[in-house]
């Protein structure tokens, strides 16, 4: 018999007043007071009803928040979010939509923006204040900037790359053939957004003709067909060769010492298990991203993100296949379970205890992003393994032997 069930009878006893005196003092001994807590599926017995209405797309999508499992608890800010219930901006050339603190208030940390660039699609030669981390999730894209010593980089990035401009660089990105990108962008602030950046356009349109011909040394007229709107995203056509355009910007100062951009899903698991895989991107190895760390964590169907929480970050979660259940734990205590498919947003405030279940029958894989220059984690099973057994014992009244048998290394993705 699973705890559960036998704490549900215990429950079920004690509310019809049959529990007998051994049975009382078992359940004292080994699962408190039947009646606590007050609030839970573990208290109906079983089934609760819900008579309706119903947002049928909704309600069979998050069946989590529908039926929460029978130990959720009490109640947190929303950590749940998708693409899918952001407007999309489209213009010719592409299309973005983002989920910002203004759409998803505990997402203070970070902003996601997630756009499609047709091939030959430009997003505009524009900068902003945040950091902007990405990782390509279709495609093939061309990211150009310049960094503070003058010195220019241009890359091409797939599917499963990473790029990372620091605050205030300036950047374009072009969709590539045969079918252009489609990507996520993460701010390292959750209130940025991609609808207020700074546009070349809008400067250039906002400054007097005589400026701009002293500001370039060439003449006045040069600048009669400006655009005086923004552009954006605008259909271009497509670029030349990588080597051309690396050529065509070739200067004196030199490259920068340090890519701009990650192969991701290229680079050696740091962590491979019997349930998956973990790819660490941080400081210590995507040199120049140094306010955002990421994860890309791949768990096969019936594995588990081990329990564990982040002591230096809060966690923004970006579910690319499969489907997950991921339940949340506080003070309080509250413990609430949310679901996530393809395109959803998931968000763990630092320090928050919490798991993510592969309940599909296809790989999930999603990525774990931090504002933090280092990858940073604490396994609950890692910290019992390695805390004295009798206090651990003594704790939670469990058998040495079995405390005896919990990872001294955290597993990460589990089972092993
Ligand atoms: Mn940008
Ligand atoms: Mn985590």
């Amino acid at each position: 018999m699973s705890i559960l069930s036998r704490r549900k009878m215990l429950a079920a006893s004690a509310a019809g007043g049959v529990m007998t005196a051994t049975a009382a003092a078992h359940a004292a001994v080994v699962f408190g007071n039947p009646d606590d807590p007050p609030q839970g599926a573990i208290n109906t017995g079983g089934a609760f009803t819900d008579p309706g209405p119903q947002n049928p797309a909704l309600a069979n999508n998050l069946p989590s928040f529908e039926n929460p499992p029978a130990t959720d608890v009490g109640g947190m800010p929303v950590f749940w979010s998708s693409f899918n219930i952001a407007p999309k901006r489209v213009q010719n050339g592409g299309w973005a939509r983002q989920v910002s603190s203004n759409a998803f208030p505990i997402s203070t940390t970070i902003a996601g923006v997630n756009m499609r660039l047709n091939a030959g699609g430009v997003r505009e030669l524009h900068w902003h204040q945040a950091a902007e981390w990405a990782v390509m999730t279709y495609g093939h894209a061309r990211i150009t900037t310049l960094d503070t010593e003058g010195r220019p980089f241009i890359a091409d990035v797939k599917t499963g790359d990473l790029w990372y401009f620091p605050p205030g660089l300036p950047h374009s990105l072009q969709g590539l053939g045969p079918d252009g990108a489609e990507f996520v962008l993460a701010f390292d602030n959750g209130a940025a957004g991609e609808y207020n950046t700074l546009l070349v356009t809008e400067w250039i349109a906002h400054t007097p003709p005589e400026v701009l011909a002293k500001n370039f040394g060439v003449p006045v007229e040069s600048f009669q067909h400006i655009p005086l709107a923004q552009r954006w995203i605008f259909q271009s056509d497509l670029p030349g060769s990588l080597a051309a355009d690396q050529e065509a910007v070739a200067t004196s100062a030199g490259s920068p010492p340090h890519p701009f951009i990650f192969r991701l899903s290229d680079m050696k698991p740091n962590k491979i298990t019997a349930s998956g895989t973990v790819q660490i991107a941080d400081s210590t190895n995507f040199t120049v991203s140094k306010t955002v760390a990421a994860a890309l964590v791949t768990v096969k169907p019936g594995g588990m993100r081990e329990m564990h929480w982040h002591p230096n970050a809060d966690e923004w979660q970006y579910y690319v296949s499969g489907q997950a259940r991921m339940t949340v734990f506080d003070a309080g205590p509250s413990a609430v379970t949310a679901d996530f498919r393809p395109g959803d947003i998931g968000y763990v405030v630092k320090n928050l205890g919490h798991y993510i279940e592969n309940t599909g029958k296809t790989d999930l894989v999603f990525l774990e992003i931090f504002k933090t220059d280092r990858y940073e984690e604490v396994s609950l099973a890692n910290w019992l393994a390695l805390t004295p057994p009798t206090q651990v014992a003594a704790t939670l009244n469990l058998d040495p032997a079995v405390i005896a048998r919990f990872p001294k290394v955290r597993p990460e993705v589990v089972p092993t």
